[in-house]
């Protein structure tokens, strides 16, 4: 069984280290939070890593790899999954 430290070894290199955590797990969520933590995912060295971790893990939580979790559960469904309501 892999460790989770394993799992998650690239985070040491992750840009949000040197950030408030807040940031990325705010108590209340906004637009302007979402956009600056969007920001230090933009110039982060294992961004593909991160979001790839957190859509595999299902986080539910938090900015991961640039993506709000509403992102994240959008991106699990194909771009035409929802159908309009029928009239
Ligand atoms: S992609 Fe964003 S949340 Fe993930 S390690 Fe980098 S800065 Fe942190």
């Amino acid at each position: 069984m892999r460790e989770a430290s394993a799992e998650i070894g690239w985070a040491r290199r992750g840009a949000c280290r040197s950030s408030d955590p807040e940031l990325f797990f705010p108590p209340v969520p906004s637009p302007d939070q979402e956009t600056r933590a969007k920001a230090v995912c933009g110039r982060c060295p294992v961004m593909a890593e991160c979001r790839a971790y957190a859509l595999r893990a299902g986080e539910r939580e938090g900015i991961w790899g640039g993506m709000t979790p509403q992102e994240r559960r959008r991106s699990r469904f194909p771009a035409n999954w929802r159908r309009p309501a029928a009239s």
